[in-house]
């Protein structure tokens, strides 16, 4: 008893004289908050440097638009970051991820690895390329006036397998500036003014945009776990590849859906 007594004392003393020395305090705090608002400072300080990356170009020949958000009738389009030019439009995904990235331009999911920790994230090609549908389709545009690109921050490692542009952020102007041929010959300010419109800005309209993509992720999971197919609806088998079993659909080679994990 006396024992258990004098560690209480010694463990509140300890405690008091870090609550009273306010360097130790506040480092404390700093780091709870930091350990909060972490995944939202890093994505904060990801728009910060593509804008910045964005503004050194002339703004004479380039109209950059940046999170926007568009409506047609298979639903709501958020685009990063939209650069209107003479060259071309061009579409670009933003993904600020770090760590080693794995992804393939055919397949559903790509992965980032963490250590030994690994996460998947759907195909940006593939979500890129909805968004440009969409945009065809309200524009009234071409498809080859489309220029699609997915952007990693710097801090990300790429084995990606892929014909179309995936680049890190320091690539991005570079990029950009190697399209030089006149694809567009109108005026770029009404094309920009047109997106302008009927950019969607309304907190509650973006927000159900957030819930209807969670809401499909869950269904088409709960879909997967009764081995249908969320793509196309067939039955999903147990199969044998290379590098051991895996579930995918009976509708191969129609449909090249994999069930991941
Ligand atoms: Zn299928």
């Amino acid at each position: 008893m006396e024992q258990l007594l004098k560690i209480l004392e010694v463990f509140w003393i300890g405690i008091k004289s870090i609550i009273s020395n306010p360097t130790i305090l506040s480092l404390l705090l700093l780091a709870l908050l930091m350990k909060l608002f972490y995944p939202k400072f890093r994505g904060f300080m990801g728009e910060f440097w593509v804008k910045l990356e964005l503004n050194k170009l002339s703004k004479k020949e380039y109209i950059v638009l940046n999170d926007i958000m568009l409506e047609n009738q298979n639903g709501t389009h958020q685009i990063d970051h939209l650069v209107i030019s003479k060259y071309g439009i061009f579409v670009i995904e933003m993904k600020n991820y770090y760590g080693l990235i794995f992804g393939d331009e055919y397949k559903n999911n790509w992965t980032q690895h963490l250590g030994k920790k690994k996460y998947y994230f759907k195909n940006p090609i593939h979500q890129n390329y909805g968004h440009i549908k969409a945009l065809e389709e309200i524009l009234q545009l071409n498809n080859n006036v489309f220029i699609p690109i997915i952007c990693f921050s710097n801090q990300a490692k790429m084995k990606v397998n892929s014909k179309s542009i995936v680049i890190q952020l320091d690539y991005l102007i570079q990029t950009i500036k190697k399209f030089y041929k006149i694809q567009l010959d109108m005026d770029i300010n009404s094309i920009a003014d047109k997106i302008k419109l009927l950019n969607i800005t309304n907190k509650d309209q973006r927000r159900k945009h957030v819930s209807n993509i969670k809401a499909k992720i869950k269904a088409d999971n709960q879909k997967a776990d009764n081995m249908l197919c969320p793509k196309c609806g067939n039955q999903l088998v147990l199969k044998n590849g290379k590098y051991g079993t895996f579930v995918g659909c009976s509708n191969y080679p129609k449909c090249k859906y994999i069930k991941e994990n």
